[in-house]
Formats: C-alpha cells, sequence, structure tokens
C-alpha cells in the first residue's frame, strides 16, 4: 500500500525562538499517524538539528531538508549536499519547488542531478511539479507537468522511481488562498498516474505516493486528500499554525 503523507514546507520562515515554540505546540499536539502514513517537516536547514532532536521518538514522523546540492562535497561554497545531509538523519529532501525552479533557474536536467545523488545514498526525495496560471488557463497542464515528470523522472529504474514521492503543485495555487477543487486535483493526479503506468506498469505507478499542495488548510484537507489519487499534502503557510498543521496530518484518511 503507497504511503499517505503530510509534508510542512516551512520555507524561510521563522526565528529559532518561534520554531522551537512551534515544534514544542507539534509535539504536544494530539496527531495519530497510522502504519502507512507519515509527517514530514521541512523546516530551513539551520533549524533542522533542532527539529531532530524535537521530533525524535514520534513514530512516522521525520524532518527534511527543502533543497540540496547535486554533487556530494566539493568546493560549493554556502551548499548542503544530501549525504551531509543524511549523515544528521535527514533521509527526505524536497526538490525542484516552483519557487527554485523560479528565483533559482533550477533546470528539469538539474532537478535530475538532485533526484539521482538523493536516491544514490538511499533517501527520499519529494519531487515537485505543477504548472502556472497561464498553461492551467490553456488547458495545457497534463501536458506541462508530463513534461517535468519525463525530464527530471523517467531515466530512473522501476526499483527507484517507486522511492520517489511526487508533489503536485500548481503554482497558481501557492500561497495565494486559491485551492484546485478536489476534482481538479483528482484529474491531475491521476493522468500524472497515468504517466507512470504507460512507462513503468500499473504494479508501480499504484505504489507512488502523489501529494497535492497549493494552498492546503485544516478545512480543506480532508475534502481533497479523500480524493483515490491524492496521497496527502505538502503545506505551506498551514503548516506554521500548529493547530492548522495537526488537523491536516489527521485528514490523512
Ligand atoms: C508550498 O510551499 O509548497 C505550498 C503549497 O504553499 P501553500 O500551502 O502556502 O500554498
Amino acid at each position: 500500500m503507497r504511503k499517505q503523507i503530510a509534508a510542512a514546507n516551512w520555507k524561510m520562515n521563522l526565528s529559532l525562538a518561534q520554531a522551537e515554540t512551534l515544534l514544542n505546540e507539534i509535539v504536544a499536539s494530539a496527531h495519530t499517524l497510522g502504519a502507512d502514513q507519515e509527517a514530514v517537516f521541512a523546516v530551513p536547514a539551520i533549524y533542522i538539528p533542532l527539529a531532530l532532536a524535537k521530533l525524535a521518538n514520534k513514530p512516522n514522523v521525520y524532518v527534511a531538508a527543502q533543497n540540496c546540492h547535486q554533487k556530494e562535497s566539493g568546493a560549493y561554497t554556502g551548499e548542503v549536499s544530501a549525504s551531509m545531509l543524511q549523515s544528521i538523519g535527514v533521509k527526505h529532501i524536497i526538490v525542484g519547488h516552483s519557487e527554485r525552479r523560479e528565483y533559482f533557474a533550477e533546470s528539469d536536467a538539474l532537478l535530475a542531478e538532485k533526484v539521482n545523488a538523493i536516491l544514490a545514498i538511499g533517501s527520499t526525495p519529494i519531487f515537485c511539479c505543477g504548472e502556472p496560471l497561464s498553461i492551467r488557463e490553456a488547458d495545457t497542464q497534463n501536458a506541462f507537468v508530463e513534461a517535468q515528470l519525463k525530464n527530471s523522472l523517467f531515466h530512473l529504474s522501476a526499483d527507484a522511481i517507486v522511492k520517489v514521492v511526487i508533489a503536485y503543485e500548481p503554482i497558481w495555487a501557492i500561497g495565494t488562498g486559491k485551492t484546485a477543487s478536489s476534482a481538479q486535483a483528482q484529474e491531475i493526479h491521476a493522468y500524472i498516474r497515468s504517466c507512470f503506468t504507460a512507462k513503468y506498469g500499473e504494479a508501480v505507478a499504484n505504489q507512488i505516493s502523489i501529494l497535492y499542495g497549493g494552498s492546503v488548510k485544516a478545512s480543506n484537507a480532508k475534502e481533497i486528500f479523500s480524493q483515490p489519487d491524492v496521497d496527502g499534502g505538502l503545506v505551506g503557510g498551514a503548516s506554521l499554525v500548529a493547530t492548522e498543521f495537526t488537523a491536516i496530518i489527521n485528514a490523512l484518511s
């Protein structure tokens, strides 16, 4: 059975004191996670050791990084590698968030290298894809997202692809308060799964978790997560409020 995941993306938010308060609230919260469910916290890199310490011993709860460099080590000032993250206990890494694609010019080819680096050491990439508003308005989102998947992931073997978590995040819904309707989310998630089916076969496609991201909050999470091809969410703004994110974790069906 594929995993259901509630993933928090704190982005570049919170002071140390605020991060500590939020983590304390999350630790004290009454969330429940089943055997096939996970909560993942992608905190700013500098707070990873704090989050690891606070969330240690919480079953099925993981700390993630928001990015990594594609090389293992070397003269890349300011960068952090997947293996460095793994060495401190971080095994989930977000790759290709639309903000990194846009503000840091991350290309599909670069993201393929990052995915390779993460999988090579046995960690888990959370690979983001999703279309801008102009593409949605032209109703060409399926082809757009399919190209992102092909260019960054389809070189992988079946054994490798099942280790990747997909986060479909329509850019027009990120941080805007606009959410894809549950029908829109289901439609494109089913399309994404059909792309994996065409490439790897149904048994493999059915093992891949596909998260939805874009203004998920406590009030809409249950409805979105109830769709058959939606396996949880990647959550920005609402993950900064403990009660909101706890409700989102508890909305995993
Ligand atoms: C995100 O940053 O991945 C995201 C989905 O943000 P928000 O939930 O704020 O739209």
